[in-house]
């Protein structure tokens, strides 16, 4: 048995990311600074899900192979210690795709079309009769990788909770065909800013929306992007009343800016006037550069040393492994398959 099944801790946290591209600050507030604080306090598995990165990029392998390690350079350069958290690739894990086989047979074409993520991602990406049948099953994939890690708590944004949603249902139907429950109903754990919009106002920043503002971006293109971001168009004079609602400035100030009370302070400025546009961007500007200057720093460092990264990836894969392979083995037993 390994160390992270015998770990006593009261939960067990799973998440992971596509790799599709570098990764944005969308991730960094969503996802990624939870994930950092979290690995304190119980076992931790981070998947590189680039089976499922190539749902939707089957013609083009590259991208998803040559991003794993992008991917990989960003987690530690906000953070994740590869010594607290393990990091592990979805396509060197054979059990995830084993458990995918074995759910999609209680899982109704019906129900994988209802997803309203994966309904909205469909119609974005233009797919009608081209749909790869692997993209519609994807969330069904998503449920072979949590619940292979018996994980309990999945910090992700709010785009994925029909995913945990159906892999709950997933979870009690499958229970209830085993002779003792052997798969883990999992929660979601949204953080404070659960779907960050991306720098074109559009309701979320994604990397195959082309609206982000990656942990990597250089002091330049951070400057850039702010100084595009809409405001309020009816915002004309400084003197005039500004709205803050569905002004990306103000959303960015409220997820990014360490000091909240001057923030407030920076609202009720805009919106009694006297407040100008430049001024607000400036101060978005400068806390943006803090944050992400020493992240694009290390993510330099760690992205020069790839064979560090994929002796990382590798021994967390390892004890991934382990612990997947355990919990398919529980399942086919369960179902009277035989385990050879
Ligand atoms: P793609 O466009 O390829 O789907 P993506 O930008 O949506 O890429 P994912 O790899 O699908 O990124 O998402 C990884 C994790 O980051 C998920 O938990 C997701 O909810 C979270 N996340 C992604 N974008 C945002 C966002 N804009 N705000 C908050 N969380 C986000
Ligand atoms: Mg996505």
């Amino acid at each position: 048995m390994s160390d992270l099944q015998t770990h006593s801790a009261s939960h067990t946290i799973l998440t992971g990311d596509r790799p599709t591209g570098q990764l944005h600050l969308g991730h960094y507030i969503g996802s990624l600074r939870q994930r950092v604080a979290l690995q304190d306090l119980y076992p931790q598995f981070v998947l590189i899900a680039d089976l499922q990165g190539l749902t939707d990029n089957g013609s083009n392998p590259q991208k998803i192979s040559h991003n794993i390690f992008e991917v990989m350079a960003d987690y530690l350069a906000v953070g994740i210690d590869p010594a607290k958290t393990t990091i592990c690739l979805q396509s060197a894990l054979p059990a995830l795709a084993e458990l995918t086989m074995l759910y999609m047979n209680i899982v109704s074409v019906a129900r994988v079309e209802r997803n309203p993520t994966v309904k909205a991602e469909i119609a974005q990406k233009g797919f009608s009769r081209t749909l790869p049948t692997g993209f519609l099953v994807y969330p069904i994939s998503q449920a072979a990788d949590i619940t292979a890690f018996k994980a309990d708590r999945v910090p992700v944004g709010d785009d994925q909770l029909p995913m945990l949603e159906q892999t709950n249902e997933i979870v009690h139907k499958m229970n209830s065909l085993l002779p003792e429950p052997t798969l883990v109903p999992c929660q979601a754990m949204l953080s404070a800013v659960s779907r960050l919009p991306g720098i074109d106002g559009n309701a979320k920043m994604s990397k195959s929306l082309g609206n982000t503002l990656t942990l990597g971006a250089s002091a330049d293109d951070i400057s850039k992007a702010v100084h595009a971001m809409y405001t309020d168009p009816n915002h004309l004079r400084v003197s005039d009343p500004g709205q803050i609602e569905g002004n990306v400035v103000f959303t960015y100030l409220d997820a990014f800016h360490p000091d909240a009370a001057q923030v407030a302070a920076m609202k009720e400025h805009y919106q009694r006037g006297g407040l100008g546009d430049r001024q607000c961007k400036q101060e978005l500007e400068a806390c943006l550069q803090a944050l992400l200057e020493p992240i694009r720093e290390r993510r330099l460092q760690f992205s020069a040393d790839k064979a560090a990264l994929i002796e990382i990836l590798q021994a967390g894969t390892e004890k991934a492994r382990e612990v997947t392979q355990q919990t398919l083995a529980e399942v086919k037993r369960g179902l009277g398959l035989p385990v050879m």
